[in-house]
């Protein structure tokens, strides 16, 4: 063999050899980066210039960005530079397609506004094409700021299925239920008949939507109603929430109908021994937030609702200190009137200082928590997303740092919490699918999506104009 070619194979077999020698880098599906990467696990601070990579939908790997390039590759990548990269917000208690009622009646009592707007209302004007054209404009508005997993208690719940699997939100669905006349339904036979079929037959191949069972209130439901309900979502292994002890005049309601108070009342019907999600959480007594410690309820913590009806000041540090788990919510938005978990968030670290006089209560950090680990936790999705580690599920979202009211930056938890706000949100991945980039949302078109709702607004001003 002549000496050329000997070396020549010689240098072939050491450059086909030497990508194997370097070190065969693992696939991924994506990575995504951050100037900053908060996993919101507890104390794990702020990571400098990282990144986090996904495979199949879920987080495989968080850490430095030159580690994970150096471990992975991936097809697609989305750069961080000047991003915060963190946890999708999770909203705890939402009534989404209500948003086409944003701003029909503001600046009245819960129970007035319930019981002489929002329910006659619904009852002439809630069916299947308003819940289409509702849950679109509210998933917009949710992805747009940063929402990523939502609790949406709201009629047709398998209408609302449909919207959500097209823009692609991870949601808890809570077929409604209630003692009265409500859309669809005389009472609460046919609500509960209708709402256990759903949960019992709902079936999502993501798994990113869960069916479950949303008794309205104690005051709105009896308590051999309440139990029924308890009953089949022990058999079914379904998801509760309902709303607990919201207001004045519920726990006079409460008082006067059964001589207790709400978080009593459903204790002695055995709701706290099941992982009930109980928005608003106004009005437990220190023996209550005991009981409360004792189980796996996770209260909902929605701030700018509870100002707008008056409706008190949740004890939020309390149940906190307690080790309970409280998440965060919106609210429909026809109390609110919006969907961004931004001013939550804001309104949660402000409100309990101002009214306690106590400015170390709900620290930035923990705000930023209760709307994404402790929010998971609340509503028993812990395992599944709500922080960025490995074996999650990947719903992350990146905000931008560039804007000038973001300068200058000394702490991002204190910026994320005090400046920033959905505008500010670039990025929402749920599952690993990419809902919105650069700021523009993917899965819904936001012209029609405004349009459709418009046709829905036109019917209900009308009727008001003939009122
Ligand atoms: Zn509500």
């Amino acid at each position: 063999m002549p000496l050329f070619t000997v070396f020549r194979s010689a240098l072939l077999l050491i450059a086909f050899s030497l990508p194997n020698l370097v070190m065969a880098k693992e696939k991924a599906d994506m990575i995504v980066y951050g100037d900053y990467v908060l996993s919101m696990e507890e104390g794990a601070g702020v990571l400098k210039d990282g990144a986090v990579a996904v495979r199949d939908g879920a987080i495989i790997a968080i850490g430095p960005r030159a580690e994970i390039n150096t471990q992975y590759k991936a097809a697609s990548r989305i750069f961080g530079k000047n991003r915060v990269l963190m946890p999708g917000l999770v909203n705890g208690h939402t009534h989404a397609a209500m948003v086409l009622f944003r701003g029909i009646a503001d600046d009245m009592a819960l129970i007035d506004w319930l019981q002489n707007y929002i329910f006659p209302m619904e009852g002439k004007f809630v069916d299947e094409d308003f819940i289409r054209a509702g849950a679109a404009l509210a998933c917009w508005e949710m992805i747009r700021g940063g929402t990523t997993t939502i609790v949406d208690m709201y009629f047709y719940p398998q209408i609302a299925a449909q919207i959500y699997q097209q823009c692609g939100i991870r949601a808890i669905l809570g077929a409604p239920m209630i003692d009265y006349p409500s859309p669809g339904f005389s009472g609460w036979d046919d609500s509960f008949a209708a709402g256990h079929d759903f949960v019992r037959d709902f079936k999502d191949p993501t798994g990113k939507l869960v069916a479950a069972f949303a008794p309205h209130g104690a005051y709105t439901v009896s308590p051999e109603h309440l139990k029924e309900v308890l009953d089949a979502a022990n058999d079914l292994h379904a998801p509760m929430m309902m709303h607990v002890a919201e207001s004045p005049s519920e726990m006079e309601v409460m008082e006067e109908r059964y001589g207790n108070s709400s978080v009593r009342h459903i204790a002695g019907l055995g709701m706290l021994d099941f992982p009930l999600i109980a928005a608003h959480m106004v009005w437990p007594d220190e023996d209550e937030m005991d009981m409360l410690a004792m189980s796996d309820v996770g209260p909902i913590h929605n701030p700018t609702s509870n100002m707008k009806t008056a409706a008190g000041f949740s004890p939020v540090a309390q149940m906190l200190s307690r080790g309970i788990n409280v998440g965060l919510g919106t609210d429909g938005a026809a109390s609110n009137n919006d969907l961004d978990m931004w001013e939550e968030i804001r309104l949660a670290a402000l409100l309990h200082k101002g009214k306690s006089g106590d400015p170390t209560l709900i620290p930035a950090s923990t705000a930023l928590a209760m709307a994404t680990r402790i929010g998971a936790l609340a509503i028993g999705l812990g395992d599944v997303t709500g922080s960025l580690v490995p074996d999650k599920r990947a719903d992350m979202i990146q905000l931008s740092l560039s804007s000038p009211h973001m300068a200058p930056l000394y702490d991002v938890e204190s910026h994320l919490v005090y400046v920033a706000g959905s505008r500010d949100v670039v990025t929402s991945i749920v599952d690993g699918q990419v809902l919105m980039r650069d700021g523009k949302v993917r899965t819904l078109n936001a012209a029609q999506v405004t349009k459709d709702a418009q046709v829905q607004a036109g019917k209900i001003r009308e009727a008001l104009a003939e009122n």
